[in-house]
């Protein structure tokens, strides 16, 4: 039987209820600063952007002022949203070009605004709808890809195909409403971790695809949400298309849902997103891998673990994805011991490739390792698998993958992290004089091109799992091998004791 369609222009009298001032929780004065500040938002709570935006816009009054600025003293001013390099480095691409192509000024069309290095449809919508009321598509966030899906607007995973269903069912001339409204009925009541049907304007509306539990038998509405950030359009009083905003109640918008605000308030003091430790962690390797940090689709793919993150279990920990570079600087890798998907199951993954958590069981893969390290070297097997302290000496225990959903192998292939972890092993293979690659299994062989073996040695065999260890993995003796390829250039070998 075919699916009711949703009920469009019900969805929107409830939306025009429950937010009827909705816009965005970014300060702002001129579309120029709401620009920064979305773009400061990627990875990162609006509160503390506007916190961060505060003085920014005070030391930096205009594109040209961010166009001249030192970039260092702007990525300092940029820290407390994370990843403060890049975004310090995109702000000031995104403001010279305000200045070198359009006058100073945030073009208004959404062709010119996407030209601009740095900047795609999502943030282009946010600007363009929020401070302009220009209807030149649907703002698809986290939220609002979440909301859709759970109201059966859209069946789609990638944010852009998600805007063009929710274009082609909701009129044109309440786009720029829907948008900001929809960011804040995600953020405060279907929240990922815990949709709040029953104090939900939709209910009656909506399927509730893939929310457990059972349908509330009622709804106590709370009062309705009023956006109180600070920008010309909240200030100057009503103008949404509900037209509402100088005569809805004064209810602050914290205390409106203490629930919402205690959920908020944990997403801002918690490591909700891709972190100021994984900004952090990635540190030391960011000049050598700038070119990809700030491409669109290193964000984009941090955006997909988040979503993913919201939905399902992902391994790693959040604090726990870049682990491989955290122990193992640019600077000190030696080896690199290329794997491929972190481990799927219940807390295996920390971010180091076939390494475990000190007190978890020690997988097939690695008992094959340590195998084959008695039989090379004469090493006892230890009764753990957690590898940090051949990292620590300077082998790089890298996957090409570096997250996936729990018990799914493989799920997040595809989605940027192969570009990412290649650009990594071409900046080890570039930047370091002397490298041992172990390439173990055919994938891992695949990455042969990318590394000059003319001045690093390459170790290749099969790979350690139980289904080829024994087809020329046992016997390979890469131990001993990988250490003689150490000091015919004059470097420590590795204690591989653990
Ligand atoms: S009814 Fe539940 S699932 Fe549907 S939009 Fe509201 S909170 Fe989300």
């Amino acid at each position: 039987m075919a699916e009711p369609k949703p009920d469009i222009s019900a969805i929107l009298q409830r939306l025009r209820e429950g937010y009827p001032n909705a816009t965005y929780e970014l300060d702002w004065q001129t579309p120029e600063q709401m620009l920064v500040a979305t773009t400061l938002a990627a990875q990162c709570t609006d509160e503390r952007v506007n916190r961060v935006t505060k003085t920014l816009f005070v030391k930096y009054p205009s594109p040209q002022a961010f166009a001249q600025a030192d970039l260092d003293e702007l990525a300092n001013e940029l820290k407390p949203t994370g990843f403060f390099k890049q975004k310090a480095r995109a702000v000031q691409t995104i403001n010279r070009a305000l200045v070198q192509r359009f006058g100073d000024k945030v073009p208004t069309t959404m062709r010119e605004l996407t030209s601009i290095k740095g900047i795609a449809r999502k943030t282009a919508n946010v600007v363009l709808n929020c401070c302009f009321d220009l209807p030149t598509g649907i703002i698809v966030d986290t939220h609002v890809a979440r909301v859709s899906q759970r109201m059966g607007l859209s069946r789609q995973k990638d944010p852009e195909k998600i805007e063009a269903d929710l274009m082609r069912q909701v009129p044109k001339d309440v786009w720029t409403f829907w948008g900001p409204a929809m960011v804040l009925v995600g953020r405060y009541v279907c929240t990922a971790k815990d949709p709040g049907c029953d104090r939900c304007h939709f209910l009656e509306q909506c399927p509730r695809k893939d929310v457990s539990g059972p349908r509330p038998a009622k709804v106590t509405l709370p009062p309705p949400r009023v956006v109180t950030a600070v920008s010309p359009r909240t200030t100057a009083g009503a103008t949404s298309p509900a037209g509402a905003a100088a005569t809805a109640p004064a209810v602050t918008p914290k205390a409106a849902t203490p629930k919402a605000a205690t959920t908020t308030a944990k997403a801002a003091t918690s490591p909700s997103s891709p972190t100021a430790s994984a900004a952090t962690a990635l540190d030391p390797w960011v000049e050598a891998l700038a070119s990809e940090i700030d491409e669109p689709y290193f964000l984009e793919l941090l955006d997909f673990v988040e979503r993913e993150r919201a939905e399902h279990q992902v391994f790693p920990p959040r604090e726990q994805v870049f682990s491989a570079y955290v122990h193992t600087p640019l600077s000190a890798v030696k080896v690199l011991v290329l794997g491929q998907d972190p481990y799927h199951d219940d807390d295996q993954a920390h971010g180091l490739s076939f390494s475990v958590g000190p007190d978890v069981k020690v997988p097939p893969s690695l008992r094959n390792i340590y195998k084959e390290l008695h039989g090379d070297l004469g090493l006892q097997p230890p009764k753990h698998g957690h590898l940090v302290k051949w990292a620590q000496q300077g082998v790089m225990l890298l996957n090409t993958v570096l997250t996936v959903r729990a018990h799914q192998a493989g799920s997040h292939q595809g989605h940027g992290w192969e570009r990412f972890t290649d650009a990594t092993i071409k900046a080890v293979s570039q930047r370091s004089e002397h490298v041992v690659f172990v390439l173990w299994g055919k994938p891992a062989q695949k990455k042969k091109k990318l590394i000059d073996g003319r001045k690093h040695t390459i170790l290749e065999a099969n790979h350690p799992s139980p289904l080829s260890a024994s087809k020329g993995f046992f016997g390979s003796k890469p131990f001993s091998a990988i250490n003689a390829a150490l000091r015919s250039k004059g470097q420590a070998e590795i204690d591989w004791r653990l």
